[in-house]
């Protein structure tokens, strides 16, 4: 583990988080569709050359390859018995580069499947395998738990409650996918950021915000992120925006923004509240090298 408490750190700087993984894996050649979790145990040396990369570029939140780490997730792949030794095996590998002036962020996203009354999936079930998987995460590493991508806030709930059952002390971001809606920013299903983001609050979360999200541009981050401060209180605020709204240009979906452009957006969404910048969809380390500049500029 890192010697230094991520929350103690976020007094005193704002930090630049990472970029996108599941593009880089498949430049190295992961099929789309494939389970990227293998990698973690199969090609460990391909995973630690992006981590590395994202490093070098300035950031100091590493996210583990864990997102689809869920037993849930793993089932789909056949590979529902390997959720400890893959999440462990996720933890450290990110651990091993992040060394001691980087912080392990032990990655986890949705379960895939909805909870009751709209699925059949119960809380009790939903927060047994977060625990599985962010057990194994903080075994292998973790410095902090990062559940991400989330549209539910009961499933939020679940994931941080998990977290908090294996290691009250651990810190705890929790982040949304909004999309604009005409009522204003919401998740997929519907939640408002003030409710989305106070049940994060309400269930222990630390670090609250947003990270990727259909079809919003960096003004909308912009936006989006100033409404979350105001929510968030005397906890961090932390965004993790897509390189732009996605395009379709011949038949490929491209994230258009710019490092540079990256970078602007950086500052404003300092200027809104923001305690962590880091990129999701479309970002590459060269994304992050560019935001890293301008994050260490506030330091
Ligand atoms: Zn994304």
């Amino acid at each position: 583990m890192n010697s230094k408490n991520l929350m103690d750190e976020l007094e005193s700087r704002p930090l630049c988080g990472d970029g996108a993984m599941g593009t880089l894996l498949m430049e190295r050649g992961m099929k789309g569709g494939s389970c990227g979790m293998a990698w973690n145990t199969e090609r460990p040396d391909d995973l630690m050359a992006i981590h590395k990369a994202y490093h070098t570029a300035g950031s100091r939140l590493i996210t583990t390859n864990s997102f689809g780490g869920s037993r849930f997730m793993l089932d789909g792949h056949g590979r529902g018995d390997d959720v400890r030794d893959l999440n462990m095996a996720a933890a450290r590998v990110a651990r091993a580069v992040a060394g001691d002036d980087a912080w392990v962020l032990g990655d986890v996203g949705p379960c895939g499947d909805f909870l009751e009354p709209v699925g059949e999936l119960t809380e009790d079930e939903l927060r047994d395998a977060f625990r599985d998987q962010i057990g194994a995460l903080i075994e292998g590493g973790a410095d902090a738990v990062l559940v991400e991508t989330m549209s539910d806030p009961g499933e939020m709930a679940c994931g941080i409650e998990a977290a908090h059952s294996c290691d009250p002390d651990i810190p705890i971001i929790a982040t949304y996918a909004f999309q604009k809606t005409p009522g204003g920013f919401r998740t997929m299903m519907g939640t408002s950021v003030e409710e989305a983001i106070r049940r994060a609050l309400d269930a222990g979360a630390k670090i609250v915000g947003a990270n990727c999200g259909s079809a919003l541009d960096l003004d909308d981050y912009v936006a989006l992120c100033g409404e979350i401060a105001a929510v968030a209180g005397s906890a961090k605020v932390i965004i993790q925006p897509n390189a732009g709204a996605p395009e379709q240009i011949d038949g490929r979906t491209v994230h258009p923004a710019t490092p540079d452009q990256m970078a602007g957006t950086a500052g404003r969404l300092m200027d809104a509240g923001a305690h962590i910048i880091g990129g999701c969809c479309g970002t590459t380390p060269e994304h992050m090298a560019a935001i890293a500049n301008r994050v260490a500029g506030r330091a």
